[in-house]
């Protein structure tokens, strides 16, 4: 019996590895396009972050020690291009040459790719804004960090995420939201932090930082509480 594997990463090489340990006898061959085989992709994230530093730490088995291993075959940089299922022949492109293999069974471990629904791709700017802070909250954490979540949504909308806020304040969540409108950001603050040329120049309670001259210092602003119709206290930043 001849097994064909394609792709030759976590599920090519460990199909092949059970083949070949449930019978010894039976031929086993990956054709897998890069050239490294066994890979942590996993890892990935850590090397990119420095924290494993060399690219030989990701790579669990060479072709070679996996096949001394497993008595599988392993051929690298190799792209199978399409598959006869009557014949039972697959058709690949290795070093540019055109070349046919065939096969008894064949396993396709070639991986996936993300899915992303149109839906989220044909959203206006402010739509999809919502779609991801909807996202975010999905996951239920117990701190949350908001890049400008209200970036690109109209007068309504915006009531709408200040009010989702406070409410996530309400649920004992911790709230950390970015944010360069001063007007928003005493809204929905209890406490600000403020970076001025990649320093923190202050961070205390929204009093604080009203009553302080890091408004005018920083951003040449100068508060004023109003009340509105409804006896809420509302700020606005004037410039000096
Ligand atoms: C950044 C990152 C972090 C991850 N972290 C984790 C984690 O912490 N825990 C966890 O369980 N999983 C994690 N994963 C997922 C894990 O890496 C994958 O689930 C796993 O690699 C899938 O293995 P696979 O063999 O199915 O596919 P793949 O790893 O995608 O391998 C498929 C192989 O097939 C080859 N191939 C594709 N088409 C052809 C073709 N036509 N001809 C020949 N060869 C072909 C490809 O070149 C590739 O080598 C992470 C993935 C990434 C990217």
């Amino acid at each position: 019996m001849k097994y064909l594997i394609i792709g030759g990463v976590a599920a090519g090489t460990k199909a092949a590895a059970k083949l070949k340990r449930e019978n010894r006898a039976s031929e086993v061959k990956i054709l897998t396009k890069s050239q490294d085989i066994s890979y942590a992709g996993c890892g990935l994230p850590y090397y990119v972050g420095g924290l494993i530093e060399s690219r030989e730490e990701l790579i669990v088995n060479t072709p070679q020690k996996y096949s001394k291993l497993t008595g599988a075959e392993v051929v690298t940089g190799c792209e199978v291009t399409s598959v006869d299922f009557s014949s039972k022949t697959v058709q690949a492109v290795k070093n540019g040459e055109k070349i046919a293999e065939s096969y008894d069974k064949l396993i396709i471990a070639t991986g996936a790719a993300p899915f992303v629904p149109d839906a989220v791709c044909t959203l206006s700017g402010g739509e999809r804004q919502l779609a991801f802070l909807a996202m975010t909250l999905f996951t239920d954490a117990e701190i949350i960090l908001l890049d400008e979540p209200t970036a690109g949504l109209d007068t309504e909308y915006r009531q709408k995420v200040y009010a989702l806020i406070k409410r996530l304040k309400e649920y004992g969540k911790t709230v950390t939201v970015t944010i360069h409108n001063l007007d928003e950001a005493m809204t929905i603050a209890d406490c600000v932090t403020v970076i001025d040329e990649g320093k923190i120049v202050f961070s205390a309670d929204k009093d604080a930082f009203l009553a302080s001259d890091v408004p005018e210092r920083v951003f040449s602003l100068r508060p004023t509480r109003l009340f509105d119709e409804k006896g809420e206290e509302v700020t606005v930043f004037r410039p000096l």
